[in-house]
């Protein structure tokens, strides 16, 4: 039996993926670890989204740490700065600020062969040695800018709504809205009572869920729930629970998946009377085939009297205006891009090279891939937390961030009774939780639901979970030691 000895851990990213992980980390007694963090503070994509009308389409009594309950959410779905405070003041709570560096940008992670480190460099030079790597970097990082003709020829301002200018001024202007998933519904509820006019140009139109989305959160049900912990606690593992409907209708073609997707045209068909709108916002796929997107004023918006829906192709942007394919010309005074994210980067920009010089970009080329969303053949040491194939919109992602959080610590556990220095998951492995997840989405609406969306990987396969949450527990309840190659020395 080797000394206990303490394993250097550098965590990337402070988003729920990294305080889960520093929690964890914190709460297993380890005590070497650091988060490095590029933004300016903690919350990742609630850190950098603050575009107007940002609100979360989950429940915040799911939407929350299960490590830290927050009873008295002011909404039921709560807004943007709600839950950027929410993310400050766990990290605050929690002590995990101490082990946070903000403004601190990592530009590489290198494995040392020899030595069995990683050497982790920043943007001012700094180096960092540590034993493991954790990248809790996200999904929604980058900012997609689409590649239209003349954009940059545009006098007036134009903004990605993942990185909002809060000097901007649009009220009594006119408004260009480019994308309409989550992020676009949103951002066109919020700008057009204000606008001069509002030009909504869409692509693909897509389902949106009537719901209440302003409703407040019950006033004695945070006070209530403050004084009855185990009742807030037994809320949210019933939440949990009833959540797994949503797993459920996404993975099998049952009345209840076809309710919801009869509930989505019901949406559409009672709000928007008008019938050559009502076709111009008709998708032709099936509903939950993408991101679902959930809202109670879009529809009530794009009818109003300064908006308009253009599904025309843009064709080009001049110095004052959008040309759409047909010819016409939208002169307009701002340009909003709600055009998502390159959701399949992960950790790039930041160079990862693995064992024996293999780069991440080398490792994906046909497309992100991991074991069990967190281990990377060719990469020892090195793992991701809400890494490729994480559930989005179907499992909490605070509870997928803590179970493989946790799994993690047996490995770093190991590590520190000297019973493992290097861990390297199997690339045989790795190809059988592949197929398996090939598979298991084959029958899932992401899939043949028709659409094309952000969750299809380079390949063209689901970068998505597609079993439920006790299979998720399952496979991340504790390592299999045959799935890895585990050295000492
Ligand atoms: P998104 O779902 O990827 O939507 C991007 C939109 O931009 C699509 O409508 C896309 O059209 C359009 N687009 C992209 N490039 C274009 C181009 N060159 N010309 C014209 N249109 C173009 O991005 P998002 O709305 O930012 O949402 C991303 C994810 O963030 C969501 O799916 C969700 O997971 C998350 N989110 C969640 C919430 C929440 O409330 N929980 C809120 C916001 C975002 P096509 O469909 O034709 O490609």
């Amino acid at each position: 039996m080797t000394a206990p000895r303490e394993p250097r851990i550098v965590v990337i990213g402070a988003g729920v993926a990294g305080i889960t992980t520093a929690y964890v980390l914190q709460d297993a007694g380890f005590t070497d670890f650091t988060v490095l963090e590029k933004g300016s503070d903690v919350g990742g994509v609630w850190y950098w989204n603050h575009y107007p009308g940002l609100t979360c389409d989950v429940p915040s009594q799911i939407y929350q740490f299960g490590f830290a309950p927050k009873p008295d959410w002011s909404k039921i779905w709560s807004t943007g700065p709600e839950i950027q405070r929410y993310h400050r003041d766990v990290a605050e709570d929690l002590g995990l600020m101490d082990r946070i560096r903000l403004d601190t940008e990592v530009t590489s992670a290198v494995y040392d062969d020899d030595a069995g480190t990683w050497t982790v460099t920043l943007a001012d030079g700094e180096h960092l040695v540590a034993d493991f790597v954790v990248c809790a970097t996200g999904v929604l990082q980058n900012p997609a800018i689409p590649d239209i003709a003349g954009l940059e020829s545009f006098a007036g301002p134009v903004v990605h709504t993942a990185r909002w200018d809060d000097e901007l001024a649009t009220a009594g202007k006119r408004i260009a809205v480019i994308g309409t998933g989550s992020t676009g519904v949103q951002v066109v509820s919020a700008l057009q009572p204000q606008a001069q006019s509002l030009v909504h140009f869409t692509r693909t139109p897509q389902w949106i869920l009537w719901a209440p989305m302003w409703l407040p959160q019950l006033p004695f049900a945070g006070a209530a729930l403050k004084a009855f912990p185990s009742a807030h606690h037994a809320l949210y593992r019933g939440l949990l629970w009833g959540s797994g409907i949503l797993a459920d209708i996404v993975r099998n073609d049952t009345w209840r998946r076809r309710a919801v997707q009869a509930y989505a045209r019901l949406s559409l068909r009672r709000q928007v009377p008008d019938g050559a709108l009502r076709e111009a916002l008709t998708p032709d796929y099936q509903p939950l085939c993408k991101r679902q997107v959930v809202s109670g004023s879009y529809y009530r918006a794009i009818r109003a009297a300064n908006a308009d829906l253009v599904t025309d192709g843009i064709a080009e942007v001049t110095e004052d205006a959008i040309i759409t394919s047909d010819g016409t010309r939208h002169e307009v005074d701002v340009i909003v891009l709600a055009t998502g994210f390159r959701a399949h980067d992960y950790m790039r920009p930041m160079e990862v090279v693995g064992r024996d010089g293999l780069t991440i970009d080398e490792a994906w080329e046909g497309g992100p891939r991991a074991y069990r969303m967190t281990a990377i053949p060719g990469f020892p040491n090195l793992f991701t937390v809400l890494g490729p194939n994480s559930p989005t919109g179907s499992i909490s992602l605070q509870h997928t961030a803590e179970r493989t959080a946790r799994y993690l610590v047996s490995w770093f556990d190991a590590f520190r009774r000297g019973e493992a220095d290097r861990i390297e998951v199997t690339e045989s492995a790795t190809a059988a939780f592949n197929e398996q997840v090939v598979a298991a989405l084959e029958p899932t609406v992401w899939n043949t639901g028709g659409c094309n969306s952000w969750y299809f990987n380079e390949s063209g396969v689901v970068d998505l979970w597609p079993f439920d949450r006790r299979e998720l527990d399952a496979m991340l309840s504790r390592p299999d030691p045959s799935h890895f190659h585990v050295r000492r020395g």
